[in-house]
């Protein structure tokens, strides 16, 4: 018999008529053992998300507001989910240990944590299987990283004792003071791959509400093709530019014990979704995804023999740290070096940051770009072929797209070129047309 791990999202879990679709994908799978759920999600446009609501609590306790009406709310959405689907639970003994907590003043991460506990519990009696709570197996330490040794230990070990349950997502403990800890948003995603891997399971399922990945944002591209499959590395790239389906620390896990994750959607089973696997066969596909991320800042500095000058990129790269930014790319040339930057990271202080370079570095000029979007094409299949950065540059050439920057990553999987952020969704568009 298989091992399947399936993990499902907020939307999968919102509402009784959600959380009969999710049985019924579990049920017609015996290899689907172990189930991760998340907090119940919008079920519609201008719903909330019960963790929105937790933390929304949190606020109110903090300002020493009342919260009952907000709890309400989320225990209103519990109960008519039970009702509905005549689940036999105590959910009012669990809502009752949550008020007292509250009352008590616990954590913002003990709040958040309870839409994933009672999504858990609620789905374990529906399902007529084992709840298995992550607070004492999902282990942190005292800055709140994971111990992923102590973690995969203490998950394998309990999990063995099951063979089926519904595990909550997003949260575990503190190994020191047993406090619960969260994962960043999204962080359901994370659990999922860490069951996976505790359980060595043949496949981690993560259940959504698209079918996988697109090759482009369907918001600038009209019905981009669905990416079939992907690399771990192709998606890393593609995630780190902002294609977000799947949180990224998900990956890690299963890539280290070489788990394919299949993304499902809930809604439209039949779909086969995208699998993202260690190695992707190359066929003739070139361009796996095009993904970009707005609100760059570009500092270019020229300076004449600068790459014969010792211990320039040195100096240049202190002053950053000394200001505290991390350096998004930094694509160079002969007497040239263009840090790119997020404008989030600069915080309003371009100028002091150029001064500082001024001062220190000399340069002969330094010119300043604000406005800049990146955008990454990735493929595996890049680095077998040649002319893909011609169609690449020609097809923005023929939008009139302007190209600010271009770094291509030594693995060769990735172009990536700056354009005006005026350019964005133009530019992605050519992009796409080219190599669709
Ligand atoms: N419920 C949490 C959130 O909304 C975690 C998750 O859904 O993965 O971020």
């Amino acid at each position: 018999m298989g091992l399947k791990v399936l993990k499902f999202g907020g939307s999968s879990v919102a509402d009784g008529i959600q959380l009969t679709k999710t049985r019924n994908i579990i049920e017609a799978d015996p290899d689907r053992r172990y189930v991760v759920v998340s907090a119940p999600g919008k079920r519609f446009e201008i719903d909330n998300k019960v963790t929105d609501l937790l933390y929304l609590c949190y606020t109110h306790m903090e300002q020493n507001l009342p919260y009952d009406q907000v709890f309400q709310v989320i225990a209103d959405r519990f109960t008519a989910e039970c009702l509905n689907l005549d689940i036999d639970v105590d959910l009012q003994g669990e809502l009752d240990t949550i008020m007292d907590n509250m009352k008590k003043g616990c954590s913002r991460d003990y709040i958040a944590s309870r839409g994933e506990y009672l999504s858990a519990i609620v789905t374990a009696a529906y399902l007529g299987v084992d709840f298995v709570d992550t607070a004492n197996l999902i282990l942190f330490d005292k800055k709140n990283r994971l111990l992923e040794e102590e973690t995969n230990e203490a998950l394998s070990e309990e999990l063995a004792k099951h063979e089926r349950a519904v595990i909550p997502g997003f949260y575990g403990s503190s190994a020191e003071t047993g406090e619960i800890v969260t994962f960043s948003r999204g962080g359901s995603d994370i659990t999922g791959a860490l069951v996976a891997r505790a359980t060595k399971a043949d496949v981690y399922e993560n259940w959504t509400d698209v079918s996988g990945f697109l090759m482009a944002d369907p918001r600038i591209v009209k019905d981009p093709r669905p990416i079939d499959r992907i690399s771990y590395k192709e998606l890393r790239e593609l995630s780190y530019m902002g294609a977000s389906v799947l949180h990224e620390d998900a990956i890690y896990p299963c890539r280290t014990a070489n788990i394919p994750i299949n993304i499902r959607n809930t809604n439209i089973p039949d779909d086969p979704g995208t699998i993202i696997t260690a190695d992707v066969e190359i066929s003739d596909r070139v361009v796996t995804g095009i993904a970009g991320s707005k609100d760059f800042a570009v500092i270019a500095i020229y300076k004449n023999m600068l790459s014969k000058e010792k211990g320039f990129f040195r100096r240049l790269l202190m002053i950053l740290e000394d200001f505290n930014l991390s350096l998004e790319h930094m694509p160079t040339g002969i007497d040239t070096v263009s840090l790119v930057i997020s404008n989030k990271a600069i915080d309003g202080r371009l100028d002091e940051i150029v001064d500082e370079i001024q001062s220190q570095l000399k340069p002969d000029n330094i010119e300043t770009f604000e406005d800049i979007s990146l955008i990454a094409t990735v493929g595996a299949g890049m680095s077998f072929r040649s002319g893909v950065s011609a169609t690449l540059f020609t097809a923005l050439a023929e939008a009139g797209v302007n190209i600010r920057m271009i770094d291509q990553g030594s693995s060769e999987m990735n172009i990536i070129v700056g354009v005006a952020t005026s350019d964005f969704n133009k530019a992605i568009r050519a992009i796409y047309q080219a190599f669709a």
